[in-house]
């Protein structure tokens, strides 16, 4: 067994009047036209309960996808049982064995399942065609195929030196106990990555993903199963989430957290974690991945056509849902009117509806709770001093959450709007004297907690090395003279540090590390 050497998949584009854009139609029309039932799977069981939840576009919102069947403590309970009953065997299995399993649930979703996953993800958190192409297929398809490739490296890493009678090695062995994983509504593709990370490095799994993100889920435990995963190597549970954590936190064979999502519940988690330290078999891993305030800095010398497309596509594409969404941009005065030029046209070729019609750039965000909270951060805005909404700032639920691309100029590089994660389609300006360009990389790196992705432009290479040196710590992925977002996987291994999380780097070794507990062996003969 070889691992083949991985290659990114290529992004289909879906062309009008294209047989790939018929077919994915069709699997869009074929999901809209069933309402689904959802069940939990937990070991080889199928769990229906006597509560469901209904799932709905949010784009539409009276147009029902399915319903899921909601568990409660005892299903958590169960789900345990289920991972630490399949944990022998998995563990136990040969590593390409695992891999060759992981491999075919990535060519299932290249081929068989690619339009069913992109439709169930294009409807279910209301992404355009080719957001959800490059998210639910081809980042997906990535993180198992290189992930792959790293396992292998690890379990073919040179032994320790060995002295004259002595035989030293080192065994990757899993963690002992389960992982539990916890995924955002954001991207199908951290709701693949996050549950077989751990999985293809000999890990069983219970995985919680966000409701929001349930009808998607579902396909991929499909996939999952179609590929071999066996009976409880991942159980997919749909908990509240503080309902799952009492009973996993306080469980003793709690081994590892994988977790994507916002700071806040993040750091509510690890310190549940560090209440209950004394209760669990081993120290469990925590790695997350968390919220985002990314920046774009521009230097007098920058390009300000390619500013201005940085910011409209790195701040609304999906919405501004993007952990790594332009939310803040600092651009200097002798470039603001061009910049601004540039960009309110972009934004005005954008139209806005959903994604079933593929002329549509911008969908809706994902809920209620998120457009009240988006559109709270609008409304003070505009009744803010020195704050002027420059572009959109309307909103409107009356059939799915819409709410139009906004872009606030403000005079105080402190505003909220400047600082806080909104998570939604907001951008803020602050124009900067041109040549105080030293004083806003100090604004960049200081007025903000997060550190996740940041951008700076420039064509005068002293700015790039400084920008590049003062901003060290501001920002995980990094990026010169390009938008913030679309890391691609083993390209820019992404994540980022400070209360942007662990900074464990999704679909990398370093993360596939996380999950296993050497062992050490020394024989002497
Ligand atoms: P969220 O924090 O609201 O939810 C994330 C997950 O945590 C969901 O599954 C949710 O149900 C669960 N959860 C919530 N409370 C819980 C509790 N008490 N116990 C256990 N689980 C609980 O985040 P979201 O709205 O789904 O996603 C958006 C956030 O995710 C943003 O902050 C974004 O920046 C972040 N994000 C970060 C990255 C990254 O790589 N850094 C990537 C994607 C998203």
């Amino acid at each position: 067994f070889t691992v083949p050497e991985p290659s990114n998949e290529p992004v289909k584009a879906y062309a009008p009047g294209s047989p790939e854009r018929a077919a994915l139609q069709e699997a869009i029309a074929a999901a809209r036209s069933q309402v689904k039932d959802i069940p939990m799977y937990i070991g080889a069981e199928e769990i229906r309960t006597e509560k469901t939840q209904s799932l709905h576009p949010p784009h539409d919102h009276q147009h029902v996808l399915g319903h899921y069947h909601q568990g409660d403590t005892g299903h958590v309970t169960q789900a345990i049982n289920a991972a630490m009953g399949a944990k022998h065997a998995w563990e136990n299995m040969q590593w390409e064995q695992r891999a060759a399993i992981f491999l075919k649930a990535a060519d299932l979703l290249a081929g068989p399942y690619r339009d069913r996953i992109n439709a169930a993800t294009m409807l279910g958190q209301s992404k355009n065609a080719f957001q959800a192409e490059i998210d639910s297929a081809c980042e997906l398809i990535d993180f198992l195929r290189f992930n792959v490739k790293f396992m292998s490296e690890i379990y073919a890493q040179q032994p320790p030196i060995s002295g004259k009678g002595v035989w030293n090695r080192t065994e990757h062995r899993p963690l002992e106990g389960f992982v539990f994983a916890i995924t955002p509504f954001n991207f199908t593709a951290i709701a693949g990555n996050l549950p077989t990370a751990p999985a293809m490095m000999g890990n069983t799994v219970i995985w919680k993903p966000a409701h929001t993100q349930i009808y998607a889920a579902q396909v991929l435990m499909q996939v999952f199963r179609e590929a071999g995963i066996p009976d409880g190597v991942i159980n997919l549970i749909y908990v509240d989430g503080p309902d799952a954590g009492d009973v996993i936190f306080s469980h003793p064979d709690f081994a590892g957290l994988h977790f994507t999502g916002s700071t806040g519940v993040f750091q509510q988690l690890w310190k549940t974690i560090g209440k209950n330290i004394a209760l669990y078999k081993t120290y469990p891993r925590i790695v997350g991945e968390t919220g985002g305030k990314d920046f774009v800095i521009a230097h007098k010398s920058a390009d300000p056509k390619a500013v201005a497309t940085a910011l409209s596509r790195g701040a609304f594409e999906y919405q501004g849902q993007k952990c790594s969404a332009a939310s803040r941009a600092y651009i200097p005065s002798n470039l603001w009117e061009q910049v601004k030029e540039f960009l309110l046209a972009d934004l005005a070729s954008m139209k806005m509806g959903g994604p079933e019609d593929f002329g549509n750039f911008i969908n809706a965000v994902i809920d209620e709770k998120a457009f009240d909270k988006i559109s709270g951060y609008i409304a003070a805005a505009k009744k803010a001093d020195q704050v002027e909404v420059i572009a959109g700032g309307t909103c409107d639920k009356s059939k799915g959450y819409f709410i139009e691309p906004t872009v606030l100029l403000v005079q105080d590089p402190l505003y909220t709007t400047m600082v806080e994660e909104i998570f939604g389609p907001v951008l803020s300006i602050y124009v900067y004297q041109e040549n105080h360009y030293e004083e806003a990389l100090e604004l960049v790196d200081q007025t903000s907690p997060y550190a996740l992705t940041g951008a700076v432009f420039s064509r005068d290479r002293y700015a790039i090395e400084l920008a590049t040196a003062r901003l060290r710590h501001a920002a995980g992925n990094f990026y010169i003279n390009d938008k913030p977002t679309g890391a691609v996987v083993g390209q820019q291994p992404f994540g980022g540090a400070r209360a942007s999380g662990t900074n464990d780097k999704a679909g990398s070794m370093i993360n596939l590390l996380r999950w296993v507990s050497p062992r050490t062996i020394k024989e002497t003969f």
